[in-house]
């Protein structure tokens, strides 16, 4: 499969390309900015969006989508508990000093049961709540890999002192949802440097 990780706007959120080869068609993971590069890759490996899903409502991670789903015509997944915080993208473009982009209609309500086909891969659904109360992670079994937006980070977790943040709810996610996956699985955060699952359980200092 491909997978190309971009990392887009003044804060470097990790934005995922997932391409099927045989199928030429993809899913992309947090288009929070940088549209134009997005389509660039896209175009360059000949991939069709069928999928845009956002791990969380915060401006760095969903910024693009509606500049994405008005290029590719794909529909936009994510969980309904953060509609609250994606309503207020305004707010959250002034706590930036930045200008707000457009806002588009989120299309599934992507939650924990659910999951998403590319080829012969799964994305499963995760809920992992804490960093925002609409949280998910994907797990991608064939990949032995996991998407993990805001919630694990390599040597720490996503903040939970902004509005829908909670410190007991994320470790509780964290511990419940992510580190039951294989140790050797790799772990994709919302920022910064990769990592496993294993890593993390063994070294991360809020974990332990
Ligand atoms: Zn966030």
């Amino acid at each position: 499969m491909i997978h190309q990780i971009l990392p887009v706007g003044m804060l470097q959120c990790n934005c995922s390309i997932f391409g099927d080869e045989k199928t030429r068609e993809a899913i992309v993971v947090d288009p929070g900015d940088n549209i134009d590069d997005i389509v660039a890759i896209l175009t360059r490996h000949s991939l069709k969006v069928k999928a845009i899903v956002i791990t969380h409502a915060h401006i760095d991670h969903i910024g693009g989508a509606a500049k994405l789903k008005t290029l590719t015509d794909a529909p936009v997944y994510m969980n309904s508990n953060d509609q609250d915080l994606y309503n207020h993208l305004d707010v959250q473009a002034s706590w930036l000093g930045m200008e707000s982009p457009t806002r588009t209609s989120i299309d599934t309500d992507a939650r924990e049961g659910g999951s998403l086909s590319l080829g012969d891969a799964k994305f499963h659904i995760l809920d992992t709540p804490g960093h925002t109360q609409g949280s998910i992670s994907l797990w991608i079994p064939a990949e032995n890999k996991l998407i993990a937006g805001d919630t694990l980070f390599r040597d720490s977790i996503g903040r939970t002192d902004l509005p829908g943040g909670d410190g007991q709810q994320i470790l509780r996610s964290i511990h419940t949802k992510l580190l039951v996956l294989p140790e050797d699985a790799t772990v994709v955060p919302g920022h910064g440097p990769n990592t496993t699952i294993g890593r993390e359980k063994e070294r991360n200092p809020f974990l332990t």
